[in-house]
């Protein structure tokens, strides 16, 4: 059974990609992918694996559970090779099994490819059976497997038409690294949903200079790299022998970043298409100051993407800023809550408040968003137990109404507190004394969007960037 306190009351981010090349054919990049990996973890706890290829043989771990979990010193050294790909999952499509662990690799008579993949497709049903008329086999149900097996399909055609040809025909939501014999491939759906950067790696440091595909820039932070650049939307990379080819797959289409990237999956130490996640935290709290204010004697984050909208909160408001909520960082996010009296029991544990802080005080809090609600409500009432004279709630997203079919794991849309309920009937079920969200312009507003650079705003507003069965598929007017 696939549940947990953040599966019950946030959105869940799916997958981290990290892929190495190093220029050295007698260094190794394993270590650095395991680094690259740890520095990825927020973005899935369930399962973590490794491809390395040397000699042209590609060899692959993976399990279940964490990075640090999955691999020891001995692990990482038995991974021989200059170049490696690197994935930690949370699964939405796919059961969570070893199975459906990544990177997949497919051996073939031409050669080997190990293909790491966030996002999700959505025609993967519809390429499967294709494959499968052709006699081809799947080991697994996740829908990353159907693009290993198209590459492999299209090898023979050579690497980039091969890696083209696959491209053009998933459809859906994907920044892919794939390992081949040689080379290291990068590639990012033609909206940009999910984020990919490139980073370099110095000849000084004891990789001997190299190159770094990651989802987030503060996994080359991690690995010692510089930040290059992001990949562009409909863009595939091929870094071999120290050459970085760039080549567009698709059309101009308009930048489509998942805008919950920002306000709650990415670390805040990251910087995704050139907004910095901190800076568009802060920003938002700005804006809900703005928006929404409220006479108050403390504003709250809830750890931890709350946090720097509560500074910013209280910098617009001029409201004193205070640590009042206290989150516990060992409730990990595989912690099982079947039901929602056990969720709410998890929630209990993970959150608690610092009664003198807080004591006699009229307190906002400001969440980055509610789904299921029942953190709010926990926090709500701790903080009324605790001594606060007044509760208020500000929240750093809109509304989500609206599931996501782009790699979030979102709850049935009967179970998005948002969908069934107006905003003065979830204040009242929440037990807060006002409730108030960032509007989607101040949303727009906090992620500097504009012509250039726009966002899917599709659990907000229910227009998608790409079509989706039974929803509408735009992008909003208002996702510039
Ligand atoms: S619908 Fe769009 S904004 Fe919402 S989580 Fe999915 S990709 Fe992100």
């Amino acid at each position: 059974m696939k549940s947990s306190i953040e599966l019950g009351d946030k959105l869940h981010e799916e997958c981290g990609v990290f892929g190495v090349f190093l220029n050295d054919p007698l260094r190794d990049a394993a270590s650095l992918a395991y680094y690259g990996l740890l520095s990825l973890q927020h973005r899935g706890q369930e399962s973590a694996g490794i491809a390395a290829v040397r000699e042209k043989t590609i060899d692959c771990r993976k399990g279940m559970g964490l990075v640090g979990d999955v691999f020891n010193a001995d692990t990482i050294a038995q991974l021989r090779g200059s170049a490696a790909v690197g994935h930690v999952r949370y699964s939405t499509t796919g059961s969570s099994c070893v199975e459906n662990a990544q990177p997949f690799v497919s051996r073939f008579k031409l050669g080997s490819i190990a293909v790491a993949h966030n996002g999700t497709l959505t025609n993967a049903d519809v390429v499967r059976e294709l494959l499968e008329d052709a006699g081809i086999g799947f080991i697994s149900s996740s829908d990353s497997e159907v693009i290993v097996n198209l590459i492999a399909k299209n090898y023979k055609k050579g690497l980039e038409k091969a890696l083209t040809d696959t491209i053009k025909f998933i459809k859906g939501s994907y920044a892919l690294v794939v390992l081949t014999d040689d080379a290291l491939v990068g590639a990012r759906d033609p909206n940009g949903i999910r984020p990919l950067c490139l980073g370099k790696l110095g000849t000084a440091g004891p990789s001997n200079g190299g190159w770094v595909l990651a989802s987030e820039s503060c996994a080359i932070d991690a690995v010692g790299g510089e930040f290059v650049r992001d990949i562009e939307p409909g863009e595939l990379i091929i870094i071999n022998n120290d050459e970085v080819l760039s080549f567009s797959f698709s059309e101009k289409t308009r930048r489509a970043v998942c805008s919950f990237e920002y306000v709650y999956f990415a670390r805040p130490d990251s910087i995704i298409d050139k907004v910095d996640v901190y800076g568009s935290r802060i920003r938002a709290g700005e804006i809900l100051g703005r928006e929404s204010a409220v006479s108050a004697d403390l504003v709250v984050g809830v750890p931890d993407s709350g946090v720097p909208a509560a500074i910013g909160y209280g910098r617009a408001t001029g409201t004193l800023f205070g640590l009042g909520i206290v989150k516990s960082k060992y409730v990990g996010r595989t912690f099982i809550a079947p039901d929602q009296a056990a969720r709410e029991k998890a929630v209990s544990v993970k959150h608690n408040v610092i009664g003198r802080e807080v004591r006699g005080k009229r307190v906002v809090i400001i969440d980055d968003s509610i789904v299921r609600g029942t953190t709010s409500r926990r926090l709500v009432s701790i903080l009324r137990k605790a001594g606060a004279k007044e509760v208020h709630i500000r929240v750093c997203s809109p509304p989500v109404r609206f599931p996501c079919y782009f790699g979030i794991d979102t709850p049935h849309r009967k179970d998005l507190i948002s969908n069934e309920n107006s905003v003065t009937e979830l204040c009242t079920s929440l037990g807060a004394d006002s409730l108030a969200f960032i509007s989607v312009e101040g949303l727009l507003e906090s992620l500097d969007a504009n012509e250039e650079n726009s966002y899917c705003l599709g659990c907000f507003t229910g227009e998608y960037p790409i079509p989706v069965s039974g929803e509408e598929a735009s992008i909003s007017p208002r996702g510039r």
